[in-house]
């Protein structure tokens, strides 16, 4: 049986609870791996590695860093197939998925890279004669960075690059589920040549390594990903100790239909967001807002489609959705559709957990649809994070607006009109960190910073330039060449 280790100071090595848990196929219930299980003793081992290489790291330039940033770009870029098997093994998306999610961690890295040259700082004028003004990034120390299993490359890269070549030192705990395809991204970076201790990797439950990283007082930060639930705990607990948090969590991401959409577009728009990565991904579209006068039009053309919709081991290429990652997570959608049910929606397809044609060695959901929801039911307003959508009537857009607005997250939003001024004024008033006009809920590029309003995060972004603010502190720098003691405010007024 494969064993996946730690990655600590350089150096692949067991824990000493000697305790491994298995990573199993949600496809079909194949055990692929044993996982670490660490504890506290190795995130200091970790934590203490990290200190000592990011000493050194923060004096080497930016842009000799980011050449380590390149080699690890084209390093993905030549095991992008393999990256993606192994991904779509343990996690469950579909391979054409699985490869677009490499991709991303791709772009990212040549784009981090291209930051070793950037990093941008203010020169500016001083009040005072003979005197130079200035800001630059600092890096914070070392980094914690813990991750969820949706997206475990991609959100990986987000962190850890802009982590790196901004002079920091990372200490990654993956999710417990998806460990293998985080040993491979590791093994990329420690084939780069990346300085040993600058990337640690602790693999472990939330409750064990997590805490331990959210508490260590050697950790500088934390960048978390993953439920509101943890995300706010870890942020009382660093809050109190004074660290930066940076927290991206979940959405309850909506669709809105005008009745002068393109109908088409909008349903291949809505069943890319509602099932792609069986509705898994934080950006996943749960509702749709939809205008009463095509709202008839609209559903019948959904609920056509998604019986094209083939369920299955996202291996196989002609399978479009695949399993949910686990059985409990099955077992909670599966609740969400029964108070879906009970809150007097009606349930036009899908809605219950699959097991024709071997779908039973799974974790596969049919494609599920309501309507008939209103906005105060609880599948209208909280995350299921699973194949399930919402179908709201409105009246008008101001009406949707609301609609879309009205739930305790922000993170994405997206609406299909062909009249620029709705389309402008949607802009405007929907209040999510992510926006699309005639397009899908999904689709962020890593380029642009990607995060939410309101419950989502704390106002951080990841990915972007935004994302160097997570990792560095502004330094203001002042230069005095006048000989002389200059008072600001005082001298010059
Ligand atoms: P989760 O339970 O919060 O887990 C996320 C990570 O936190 C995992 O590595 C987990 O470890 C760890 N963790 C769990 N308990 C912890 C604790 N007490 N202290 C420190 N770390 C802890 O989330 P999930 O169920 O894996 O992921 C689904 C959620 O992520 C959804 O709500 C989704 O919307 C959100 N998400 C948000 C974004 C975004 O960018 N906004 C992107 C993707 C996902 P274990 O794996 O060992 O439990
Ligand atoms: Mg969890």
């Amino acid at each position: 049986m494969k064993k996946i280790l730690n990655y600590i100071n350089g150096e692949w090595c067991e824990s000493s609870t000697g305790k491994f848990v298995p990573v199993l196929n949600p496809a079909n219930g194949q055990v692929l791996a044993e996982v670490i299980q660490s504890s506290k003793e190795d995130v200091d081992r970790a934590v203490q590695a990290a200190k000592i290489a990011q000493k050194s790291w923060r004096l080497v330039p930016a842009p000799e860093r980011a050449e380590f940033l390149y080699k690890v770009a084209f390093l993905l870029k030549e095991r992008k197939e393999h990256l993606a098997q192994i991904l779509t093994s343990e996690m469950g998306k579909v391979i054409a998925e699985g490869r677009g999610e490499v991709q991303e961690a791709i772009d990212m890295a040549f784009y981090m890279a291209g930051e070793g040259r950037r990093q941008f700082g203010d020169t500016v004028p001083s009040e005072l004669r003979n005197k130079f003004a200035m800001t630059v990034r600092v890096p914070i120390g070392v980094a914690g960075l813990i991750t969820p299993w949706n997206f475990p490359i991609a959100i990986a890269s987000w962190k850890s690059l802009p982590a790196l070549v901004t002079g920091n030192a990372v200490v990654w705990k993956p999710a417990t589920e998806t460990p293998m395809v985080a040993e491979e991204f590791v093994k990329i970076y420690e084939e780069a040549g990346l300085p040993k201790g600058l990337i640690n990797l602790v693999n472990g439950s939330g409750s064990e390594v997590g805490n331990a990283m959210v508490d260590h007082p050697g950790i500088d930060l934390i960048s978390f990903t993953g439920s509101n639930e943890v995300g706010s705990a870890i942020n009382g607990r660093a809050g109190a100790l004074l660290k930066r948090t940076s927290l991206e969590m979940g959405g309850k991401n909506a669709i809105t239909v005008l009745e002068d959409a393109d109908l088409d577009l909008a349903v291949d728009g809505i069943l890319f967001g509602a099932f792609g990565t069986s509705g898994q991904r934080c950006t996943a579209t749960s509702r749709v807002i939809v205008h009463e006068s095509v709202k008839e039009a609209l559903t019948a053309k959904l609920v056509a489609r998604i019986g094209e919709m083939k369920l299955g081991n996202g291996l196989d290429e002609s399978v479009v959705v695949g399993p949910v990652i686990n059985r409990s997570s099955l077992e909670r959608i599966d609740e969400y559709v029964k108070i879906g049910q009970e809150d007097g929606a009606k349930l036009l397809t899908g809605g219950k957990i699959a097991t024709e044609n071997g779908l039973d060695s799974g974790n596969f959901y049919l494609p599920t649809i309501f309507t008939d929801v209103t906005p105060n039911m609880r599948i209208a307003k909280e995350e299921i994070f699973g194949p399930v959508l919402s179908i709201i009537s409105v009246k008008s857009l101001d009406e949707a607006v609301e609609v879309n607005n009205n739930v305790e997250f922000g993170l994405s939003s997206a609406i299909y009109t062909s009249d620029i001024n709705r389309a402008f004024q949607a802009m405007r008033d929907l209040d999510t960190g992510l926006v699309y006009i005639n397009a899908g809920t999904s689709g962020a590029e890593i380029h642009l910073p990607f995060g939410g309003t309101k419950g989502t995060g704390n106002g951080h972004r990841d990915s972007g330039v935004a994302a160097l603010d997570v990792y560095t502190e502004w330094k203001s720098i002042y230069v005095d060449f006048s000989g002389k003691l200059q008072r600001a405010q005082i001298d010059n007024y």
